[in-house]
C-alpha cells in the first residue's frame, strides 16, 4: 500500500463532538439523496455531510484526473475506479479545506448548501454491488458451529486452517441500513422428521460482520499476490449478514448455503477507507499451522476495530447482547483476496467481500444468536419476563463499529434494520 495520508488538522473551524464516529480523522464515504431529489457522493464530518458534487462544481478539486462530475452519482463505484492517487488527493485535499486557516470553503455565503444536516438526507447503499463473496473467517465462529453440529467428530473441519473458507452469496438483495427485512419462508426438516414442512423460518438470525469493498480490479485470468493485496482496498463497512438457521440446516449439505443466505444482508451506509485506518493497523493472530507460500504474507496484520450488536424488541429499551473485534479473525483481508483470485477470478471495483460471523474468544462476544443462545439452549434475557433464542418479528438489530485510539476516534456508524413479519 502507499503511504497513508493522515494529516489532521490541529485545528479546524469544523467543531465536532469527541465522541462522534466521524471525527476529522475519518472522512468516510457514502451516497445520499438530498432534500430536492439530487444525488451526490458526500462525506460524514460530525452531524453533517459535506456534498462532493457540489465542491466540484464550484472548482475544489482542480487535480481530479477525471472530465466527468465522479460525484454526482447514486453510488461510489465512478469515484473508486479513479484509482488511488485520486483518493489520496481527495482526502488531502478535504484536510486542507477544513483547517482553520483555509478559509476557501469556511467563508462561502452558500456553505449551508454544501455541507448539509444528515438528518436531511436519505443514505443509499454505498456501491453498486456487482459480487458479493462471503468468508468464514473467524476460528471461533467456526469452532462453536463445529461444537454445535458436529458434537462427536472434530469441531474444526480439515481444510479449515488451510484455506480462508468462502461461498459466492447473492449481491442483488445486500440493502443499506434502515431498510427493513421481512423473515424469510422457505424449506425446513422438523425434529425427528423426515419429510419437510414450507413456511416462515423459526430460527432467524444476525452474523456480525465487515466487509471490504474492492477499489482496484483485476483481470480474468490474474491473480492478487497476497503482500499486494491491501492496495486493491478502497474500504470497509459494517456487515448484518442474516441467516434462517433452520433452513440451513437442511438444505446446506453439499453445496453449501442459498435460500438460508439470499433473501437479505445489510449494510452500513459509511464506507471507511483504508488510509483512515492505519492508525488501528494491529497484529493478526498467529496462524499455527503453515500455510501455502500464495497465503504466507511479509507485513501480516489486521485493524483493531470494536464491534457491538444491540437488540431492541418492541416498546423495550435496546439491550447489548455482544461486543467483539476485527482484530479476532483469523484469516486477513490480504489472504481472503489473495485466496479468492489465486485461480483467476477477476475482481470488480465495488465487488463485497464479507468477513463472516465474527466471535472472540469469550461468550459474550460471540457474534450470532445461534452461539449467545448456544443453538437455543441459554436463552438471552433482553427485561424481566423477555427473552430470545432468535429473532422474532419486530426485533431491530443495531450493529456499531469503531476504532479508537489515544483519543482519535474513527467510526462506522451503525447499520439498523427491523424484522417484519413473512410477507
Ligand atoms: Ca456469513
Amino acid at each position: 500500500m502507499s503511504t497513508p495520508v493522515f494529516l489532521v488538522p490541529e485545528t479546524s473551524w469544523i467543531a465536532v463532538s469527541p465522541d462522534s464516529d466521524f471525527s476529522l480523522n475519518n472522512l468516510p464515504y457514502g451516497v445520499a439523496r438530498f432534500p430536492k431529489g439530487e444525488f451526490s457522493v458526500v462525506v460524514a464530518i460530525g452531524d453533517y455531510a459535506l456534498n462532493l458534487s457540489r465542491l466540484y462544481k464550484r472548482g475544489y478539486f482542480p487535480e481530479l484526473n477525471t472530465e466527468k462530475n465522479p460525484f454526482r452519482k447514486s453510488s461510489l463505484n465512478a469515484f473508486i475506479r479513479l484509482g488511488r492517487p485520486s483518493w489520496t488527493y481527495v482526502r488531502r485535499r478535504l484536510l486542507e479545506l477544513l483547517d482553520l486557516k483555509n478559509t476557501e470553503l469556511q467563508k462561502r455565503k452558500d456553505l449551508s448548501k454544501i455541507l448539509v444536516p444528515q438528518s436531511l438526507l436519505t443514505f443509499l447503499l454505498p456501491v453498486e454491488i456487482s459480487n458479493y463473496t462471503d468468508f468464514y473467517s473467524s476460528l471461533e465462529h467456526a469452532s462453536n458451529v463445529g461444537k454445535m453440529f458436529r458434537p462427536d467428530g472434530d469441531a474444526m473441519l480439515p481444510n479449515w486452517k488451510h484455506i480462508p473458507v468462502g461461498y459466492h452469496g447473492r449481491a442483488s438483495s445486500v440493502v443499506v441500513s434502515g431498510y427493513p427485512i421481512h423473515r424469510p419462508k422457505g424449506q425446513t426438516l422438523p425434529e425427528g422428521s423426515e419429510v419437510p414442512v414450507f413456511g416462515p423460518s423459526r430460527l432467524l438470525d444476525f452474523e456480525l460482520e465487515m466487509a471490504f469493498i474492492v477499489g482496484k480490479s483485476n483481470a480474468l485470468g490474474e491473480s492478487v499476490p497476497v503482500d499486494k493485496a491491501e492496495d486493491h482496498l478502497f474500504g470497509m463497512t459494517i456487515f448484518n449478514d442474516w441467516s434462517a438457521r433452520d433452513i440451513q440446516k437442511w438444505e446446506y449439505v453439499p453445496l453449501g448455503p442459498f435460500l438460508a443466505k439470499n433473501f437479505a444482508s445489510s449494510m452500513s451506509p459509511w464506507v471507511v477507507t483504508m488510509d483512515a485506518l492505519q492508525p488501528f493497523r494491529t497484529e493478526a493472530p498467529v496462524q499455527d499451522v503453515e500455510v501455502l507460500p500464495y497465503l504466507r504474507e511479509k507485513n501480516r496484520g489486521t485493524y483493531d476495530i470494536k464491534l457491538q450488536v444491540d437488540i431492541q424488541a418492541a416498546e423495550l429499551p435496546a439491550v447489548t447482547v455482544c461486543r467483539s473485534n476485527f482484530k479476532y479473525l483469523y484469516w486477513t483481508m490480504a489472504q481472503q483476496l489473495a485466496h479468492h483470485t489465486v485461480g483467476g477470478c477477476n475482481m470488480q471495483v465495488g465487488d463485497v467481500c464479507a468477513s463472516g460471523t465474527i466471535s472472540g474468544p469469550s461468550p459474550d462476544s460471540y457474534g450470532s444468536m445461534l452461539e449467545l443462545s448456544w443453538k437455543g439452549s441459554k436463552p438471552l434475557m433482553l427485561a424481566e419476563g423477555v427473552e430470545r433464542r432468535f429473532l422474532q418479528d419486530g426485533d431491530v438489530v443495531e450493529m456499531r463499529a469503531y476504532c479508537e485510539k489515544e483519543g482519535i476516534r474513527v467510526g462506522f456508524g451503525a447499520v439498523r434494520t427491523e424484522i417484519l413479519p413473512s410477507k
